[in-house]
């Protein structure tokens, strides 16, 4: 890699003026340049994570449902042998809020690192400029083809890389509408043309999606579309790790031959290769400074390390560094800002996985005729009452059920219920009292469902007993 970077015969004193445009600014197509180190890799693990993560629990099962799965039918969601309901969506609220405070935190300790190692915009990006590289060939090549009238070689190239982009698109698709309906009936209902109406719908939606975003909108996403690039930047302060390019040092830059002294010379490290911005996914030229429009992926980073080893100059003349640590003052990573998140964040994820520990695997609501309240044979006044008693566990459970003050009220149709993992039973409920006192009112009144595997998992619900004025 290292042995294609030009290098001209140039001092400083007929050195050129700065004239480079990235096409960041011109508006040309971004033709990014493929380059190995240290950031490179930790993208590619990063990267490679996510997609496991994406694609792995669309597919996989877990006592007997599928791993991660939001059956918008019957309202449950099933994530690794737990399920959810609508009840429980202040759990699903809190991890969130967590994910929330998890980027700002990101971004105040090194900026928009997320954007650049873990955002599926990125990922996916990465993916099909893997496919456009495998395809069409490096950047010059790339750049020829571009350039090049319609052939059958051209054509040939061009329908492979959109052909790996489609059925990208298509996978990615598959595998997001498998998470709300199951993957597998998914694909053979595909398989046999047998899709409903919806299905098909999300699934082109997301296809397009992906397509589109990650082939043709690319970086657009980032700089136009995206609204967390916009506000990220105020949460920077100046201990805020971002990619840098070191001017002091790098300045004038201009190229040369390696066996001069350059500082001698007058000019700095920067030998103006460009090769920075060549691998720049966003097409900027990180020496016009800190940009908004930087995804601090670290790609300008090894390029230049590379440079640097090939000119044996000292690495990092593009880094991960502060605004303070650049200008040689001290520096520290544990500020109060920083502090305060991770402690928030800690007291999130330490509450919330308090709140999933705890939570009751039963659900109880109670719902009351309002139309009836009547006499009974005894002279009794009678309500009636809708009870559904929710199992949120995935095995049969068995359940009593009971007045919260079974002295005050005489009922029929309590007692026990045995419930399916993830149903819901139906139970009527009759409950009668004697009038106290002739008077119209209401008395409160209390539901209680027992699990009888677990004494201690309990829920309640209350409602009222209703009495007319007596005649
Ligand atoms: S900063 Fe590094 S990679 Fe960029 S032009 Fe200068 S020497 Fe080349
Ligand atoms: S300037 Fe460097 S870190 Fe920023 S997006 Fe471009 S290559 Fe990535």
């Amino acid at each position: 890699m290292t042995s294609q970077i030009p290098i001209k015969d140039v001092t400083a004193k007929n050195k050129q003026p700065i004239t480079f445009v990235p096409p960041a600014q011109t508006g040309d197509p971004i033709h990014t340049r493929s380059f190995k180190g240290l950031f490179r890799n930790l993208r590619l693990s990063g990267a490679g994570a996510l997609i496991l993560l994406f694609f792995g629990t669309a597919w996989l099962n877990w006592n007997g449902h599928q791993a991660v799965l939001w059956d918008l039918n019957a309202k449950q969601f099933f994530i690794f042998g737990a399920t959810f309901w609508p009840q429980d969506f202040i759990l699903l609220s809190a991890i969130l809020m967590i994910a929330a405070f998890g980027l700002f935190f990101i971004t105040v300790f090194a900026g928009r690192v997320w954007c650049g190692y873990t955002c599926p915009q990125s990922v996916w990006t990465w993916i099909f400029m893997w496919a456009e590289k495998v395809t069409e060939g490096e950047r010059h090549q790339r750049v020829r083809l571009d350039a090049a009238p319609w052939s059958l070689n051209k054509l040939a190239r061009r329908g492979a890389k959109h052909g790996i982009w489609l059925a990208v698109s298509l996978a990615t698709a598959i595998a997001f509408v498998g998470y709300f309906t199951p993957v597998r009936e998914l694909v053979s209902d595909m398989l046999h043309l047998q899709l409903g109406t919806s299905t098909a719908f999300w699934l082109f939606f997301f296809t397009a999606a992906t397509y589109f975003n990650a082939g043709w909108l690319r970086e657009k996403v980032c700089l136009h579309m995206c609204p967390y690039s916009r506000f990220q930047s105020v949460m920077f302060d100046e201990y805020t790790l971002v990619v840098t390019y070191d001017s002091a040092r790098g300045e004038s830059r201009g190229p040369r031959k390696k066996s001069i002294d350059h500082t001698a010379a007058g000019l700095g490290d920067c030998i103006d290769c460009t090769v920075c911005v060549q691998v720049c996914p966003t097409g900027i030229d990180i020496r016009d400074g800190l940009q908004l429009d930087c995804i601090s992926c670290g790609a300008c980073i090894d390029a230049c390390n590379s440079v640097m080893d090939q000119m044996d100059y000292p690495r990092g003349l593009i880094r991960y560094t502060s605004e303070r640590a650049l200008e040689g003052k001290p520096t520290h990573w544990l500020r109060p800002r920083l502090v305060g998140y991770a402690a928030v964040l800690l007291a999130m994820v330490g509450s919330l996985a308090w709140g999933i520990q705890t939570r009751p695997l039963i659900d109880l609501d109670v719902s009351r005729d309002r139309s009836i309240f009547r006499q009974n044979s005894a002279g009794e006044i009678e309500n009636l009452y809708t009870l559904k008693v929710i199992n949120k566990s995935q095995q049969s459970r068995s359940y009593i059920i009971d007045l919260g003050e079974p002295d005050r009220f005489k009922a029929q149709g309590l007692g026990e219920v045995t419930i399916a993992g993830g149903e819901t039973a139906v139970v009527p409920v009759r409950v009668s009292r004697q009038q106290p006192d002739g008077r119209a009112g209401s008395q409160p009144l209390q539901f209680v469902v027992k699990d009888l595997q677990d004494t201690d998992s309990q829920v309640s619900d209350a409602s009222t007993f209703v009495s007319p004025a007596a005649r």
